[in-house]
């Protein structure tokens, strides 16, 4: 046992230090019961405690040296300096303990020397094993930790989840919230469209109504008063009025169209045709005045283009009458070709390039474009020395658009210019029946079957007119200004045929055709009525219109009448659609 306080002191210091010697120390204790240990560290250079150890200086020296080259050994010495033995333990970081148990104590010991031996290494072992498990706990600690904390990230993050998910859910809320809105919102205004474009649609009929009823009686008036004597000057100003106001109504059709198809209310009407029919009736339309003035007008036909086509033919006059009318406007001699020609066949048919080829002045090359929009001339002057609006091109290529193609102009300036198009043409399955009230054809000269007409027609100025045209046919002629009047000179006169107006106060004329259609329907009513108690067969009624539209064509016949005429009234074709109305 040592009893130097000096030692002791800083030994108690050393261990004091360092825990992981004392454990040490403590387990050694354990094992080593009765052997006097004391523990001497030494930190690799210097004895700490040499002097307390009382060796000789050389021994300290040679111990000292040994330390220092063999790092990790544990020497045992008797308590008067004496070696007992030493060994190896690396295990303790390269610090040499020095255990000094009492050599009389460690020779009586029951364990011996051996056991001293073993109980060292068994003490490092035990400690080595508890620090292992010390590390073990506090891995387990950790891990503890680690899962408290990844637990608690797990909650945080299940947390954040339901919280974005409240959040998502308000949001969606939200959105469908603002959607449905503004989903009524559009509704709202696609429905105040849709009025807007009732209205206009209303408006563009009536127009079209206002402006050809005064345009009708004109006309019809001038033809009138040009088969009256006249003088040969009156005669002169008969003819530029009859002249001046088709050229008016053909003005104020360009202009009535080009609204509809902005208004995107044109549609085609498509029907079988005869091509080469429409296409000999442009030429020929033209043939007389270009030859007037030392321009000839041909016209030519494919073969491999069907001949019967189906699609709207009155419209593709329309184009060709004006590309036609322009060319010739345009040319002051030389030729006019107006020209089809199958560029593929098709399944259905063809695909077709219609051309209208002149040898006039041209159109620069910078106005090519332009020429193509509404109201737009190839130069300023042209409408001083030529007329015209700029509409006809720009009713064209919407035209042509509809049919599915697209119209296209090549141009020299001083040789002239050719205006073309590409459009399919399918082929028509039924054989085409030439219009049998288009005009003075044939018909007109046979005799209309019809000898006393009803003539129901609220305008006064169109009721003179029909009426005198009427009347030079030969026929008798009764007078209404509305249904209800039509119905009460039914009933006590006896009229072959009807001439209804549609558009008129009172009752008007599709209105009118019904009730007739109930009464003769109604035996006991049909006997108080002159017209109808007789007859075999239904009253013959043609509906009267300012509209050329389908919607209302299809009016008429749905509301009974047998024919349609649309307004203004010409004289061929009044007689026409009487001799037709069988
Ligand atoms: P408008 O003939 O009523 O003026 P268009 O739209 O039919 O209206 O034609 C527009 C312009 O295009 C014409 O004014 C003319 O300057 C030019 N144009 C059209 N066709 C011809 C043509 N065959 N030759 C020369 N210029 C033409």
């Amino acid at each position: 046992m040592m009893t130097d306080p000096t030692f002791d002191n800083v030994f108690d210091e050393l261990v004091a230090q360092n825990e992981r010697q004392q454990v040490f120390l403590r387990l050694l204790a354990g094992l080593l019961p009765g052997v006097g240990l004391r523990l001497l560290l030494v930190d690799g250079s210097t004895v700490v405690a040499g002097a307390a150890l009382a060796l000789r200086p050389e021994r300290e020296k040679k111990l000292l040296e040994s330390a220092r080259k063999r790092a990790g050994v544990v020497a045992l010495k008797d308590g008067k300096g004496g070696w007992l033995y030493a060994m190896e333990l690396a295990e303790l970081e390269g610090v040499l303990f020095f255990v000094l148990p009492n050599k009389a104590d460690l020779r009586s010991h029951p364990l011996g020397e051996a056991s001293v031996h073993n109980g060292v290494r068994l003490a490092l072992m035990m400690q080595e094993q508890e620090e292992l498990h010390a590390q073990k706990e506090q891995f387990v600690r950790q891990i503890g930790m680690l899962k408290q904390q990844h637990g608690k990230l797990i909650e945080d993050n299940y947390r954040q989840y339901r919280l974005n998910q409240e959040k998502d859910k308000e949001y969606a809320k939200r959105l469908e919230s603002e959607i449905s809105q503004q989903t009524a919102e559009l509704r709202e205004a696609n429905a105040r469209l849709a009025e807007i474009s009732r209205l206009k649609s209303d408006f563009l009929a009536n127009m079209s109504h206002e402006l050809r009823t005064p345009m009708n009686a004109i006309i019809g008036f001038t033809e009138l008063l040009a088969e009256t004597q006249l003088t040969g000057e009156q005669g002169e100003y008969a003819q530029t009025i009859r002249q001046s106001a088709s050229s008016l109504l053909s003005l104020i059709n360009d202009i009535l169209d080009l609204a509809k198809i902005e208004a995107g209310k044109l549609e085609l009407d498509p029907q079988p045709f005869d091509l080469p029919e429409i296409m000999k009736n442009v030429a020929a339309m033209f043939k007389i005045p270009a030859h007037a003035k030392g321009v000839e007008v041909f016209w030519s036909f494919d073969k491999r283009v069907p001949a019967q086509v189906w699609g709207d033919g009155n419209r593709l006059r329309q184009i060709l009458v004006n590309l036609a009318g322009n060319a010739m406007k345009f040319t002051e001699r030389g030729r006019i070709d107006i020209v089809v020609e199958c560029i593929k066949e098709t399944e259905q048919g063809v695909l077709a390039t219609f051309a209208v080829r002149d040898t006039g002045i041209g159109i620069p090359e910078a106005r090519r474009q332009a020429i193509f929009e509404k109201f737009t001339q190839a130069d300023g002057s042209t409408t001083r020395k030529y007329g015209g609006t700029g509409l006809g091109l720009a009713i064209c290529q919407q035209l042509v658009a509809l049919m599915g193609g697209e119209i296209a102009v090549e141009s020299e300036v001083g040789k002239g210019s050719t205006f073309l198009f590409t459009i399919p043409l399918v082929a028509a399955r039924e054989p085409v029946k030439i219009a049998e009230t288009d005009g003075a054809g044939k018909n007109a000269a046979a005799s209309p079957v019809a000898t006393s007409i009803l003539l129901v027609e609220d305008n006064i100025v169109n009721q003179k007119l029909a009426s005198i045209l009427l009347s030079r046919q030969g026929l008798q002629v009764g007078l209404a200004a509305d249904g209800v009047e039509a119905l009460a000179q039914l009933k006590t006169q006896e009229f072959d045929l009807v001439l209804m107006d549609v558009q008129m106060p009172n009752m008007d004329g599709l209105t009118a055709t019904r009730k007739i259609r109930e009464i003769e329907a109604d035996p006991a009513a049909r006997r108080e009525y002159a017209s109808l108690r007789n007859r075999e067969t239904p009253l013959r009624i043609i509906g009267l219109t300012a509209h050329a539209r389908r919607e209302d064509e299809q009016a008429c016949y749905e509301s009974g009448m047998n024919g349609f005429l649309t307004k203004p009234i010409v004289k061929d074709k009044l007689i026409a659609a009487l001799t037709a109305v069988q």
